[in-house]
């Protein structure tokens, strides 16, 4: 499957192709063509498969699609990737910014270990469309009303399992509560693997979810 024959925007096209890529992964393959009409899924894929650009391409494509009309503050994400390391964070800001480089969506990332003050900055001057962060990170700033996640459109929880392993459930919880409820946002996880409890957490954040294996 060729990205072009799929439902997403020029701009995002445009970027696609600037980063090199004309054919669809298997993950983007099976997982596009249901995300990009807003069904939740939850995917079982491994690092390297391409599950970073899948679930970025299906997001920012619905943020292009319905433009926010007028904003209330601008600290309102509209989208929010949630992973369980700051390399895996920022490995996924750095293809977000890629992929936005040719619409106005803002990237912030908002990661444990790495420069609080800046990232406090960025919340207050910055327009926050995509949020992408470490559980801890972000709930002190959620917490604080620095970042609101009362709008979020789009949800998306990396390596859940990982996120399990590493004890940051409670945190994501906590997140998560603060979010739509999940008969309003689109929300897409992915695992490497779904042990019982994973998948628990997984029917329970998502709703009538697309399962994709690759
Ligand atoms: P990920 O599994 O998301 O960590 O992606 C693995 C690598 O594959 C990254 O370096 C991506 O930039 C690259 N990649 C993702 N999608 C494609 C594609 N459709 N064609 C070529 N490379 C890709």
């Amino acid at each position: 499957v060729r990205f072009h024959d799929l439902n997403i925007p020029d701009r995002v096209i445009k970027s696609i192709a600037e980063m090199g890529f004309e054919y669809c992964s298997e993950i983007q393959a099976e997982t596009l063509p249901m995300t990009l009409q807003g069904y939740d899924i939850i995917g079982q894929a491994q690092t390297g498969t391409g599950k970073t650009a899948a679930f970025l391409i299906a997001m920012i494509s619905d943020f292009l699609d319905y433009p926010l009309e007028k904003r209330e503050g601008n600290n309102f994400a509209r989208g929010l990737i949630i992973a369980p390391t700051r390399e895996l964070a920022l490995q996924i800001a750095d293809e977000a910014e890629k992929l936005t480089s040719n619409c106005y969506l803002n990237v912030v990332s908002l990661v444990g270990g790495m420069n609080y003050e800046k990232q406090k900055m960025s919340l207050a001057h910055e327009t926050v469309d995509i949020v992408v962060a470490t559980p801890g990170r972000l709930l002190d700033f959620a917490r604080s009303r620095k970042v609101q996640l009362g709008k979020v459109e789009c949800l998306v929880l990396d390596e859940a399992d990982r996120m399990l392993s590493m004890g940051f459930i409670p945190d994501v919880k906590s997140i998560i509560r603060m979010t739509p409820q999940k008969e309003v946002r689109q929300t897409m996880l992915f695992s490497a693997t779904f042990p019982k409890d994973v998948q628990a957490l997984a029917q329970q954040w998502t709703y009538f979810p697309k399962e994709v294996s690759v």
